[in-house]
């Protein structure tokens, strides 16, 4: 068995235990394949394993995976930091951008978009100083801004945990970003309940234990397991 076979075997087992341990249907969380840095031959991979949602966090970086993949039934997601100037390169091309980090660059998005797309809002939840997002006080506010946009349509949020955050403060964080969601769903009226991307190959068991709907993972499909 290839690697990214075993790894994706063990990757989905461990999802599925995840979300038994909070009563949740494995189908409620959507493993996406964060390609940056891969090969396309990696990339087919995991395309042939059957897996559909692909995600990038560099404009630049997105482009070209895309041209080698063109199929028709891919999603594709950004998920890093857009600039302004670069909105219009990108933005017509994906199905889900999860980093919707400061109101100036909504008026961009609005403005380049040819149809409605579905956003996320990013969340500095720890607070770091290099990370990017708006702090959870700011959430609400940043999500009745977004309602002024046709073309924008928020449907969840996302977060990052520090890469040297212990388990205990991650799960800290991630329960922060789900307890965020929940305060926008009621004082909003929403009836569907807002997405939260949170979890990436080091984190991914405590995020969907705090409620995620979209785990990012890129380095533990393809890399041999640390042990
Ligand atoms: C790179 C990246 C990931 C995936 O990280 P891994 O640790 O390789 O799983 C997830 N989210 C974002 C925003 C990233 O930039």
């Amino acid at each position: 068995m290839s690697i990214i076979k075993q790894n994706v075997s063990r990757i989905m087992n461990l999802v599925a235990s995840s979300c038994n341990q909070v009563h949740r249907l494995s189908t409620e969380v959507c493993p996406i394949v964060v390609t940056k840095n891969r090969t396309a031959r990696e990339v087919q991979e995991m395309y042939d394993l059957g897996f559909r949602h692909f995600a990038e966090n560099r404009v630049e970086k997105l482009l070209e995976p895309q041209e080698q993949f063109p199929q028709e039934d891919i999603i594709w997601h950004l998920i890093g930091p857009l600039q302004k100037r670069k909105v219009k390169q990108v933005i017509n091309r994906i199905d889900l951008f999860h980093a919707i980090d400061r109101l100036s660059i909504m008026d961009e998005i609005e403005k380049r978009l040819e149809h409605p797309l579905d956003c996320m809002l990013e969340i500095n939840v720890s607070g770091e100083e290099s990370k990017h997002g708006f702090t959870p006080e700011e959430a609400l506010d940043a999500y009745r801004t977004s309602k002024q946009y046709e073309k924008i349509r928020i449907v969840g949020l996302m977060t990052m945990a520090p890469f040297d955050a212990s388990d205990e403060e991650i799960r800290f964080f991630f329960s922060r970003l789900a307890q965020i969601a929940k305060t926008i769903e009621k004082e909003e009226g929403l009836e569907a309940p807002l997405y939260l991307s949170m979890g990436m190959s080091g984190d991914f068991e405590a995020a969907i234990e705090c409620g995620a709907t979209h785990i990012r993972i890129g380095t533990s499909w393809f890399e041999r397991e640390e042990d």
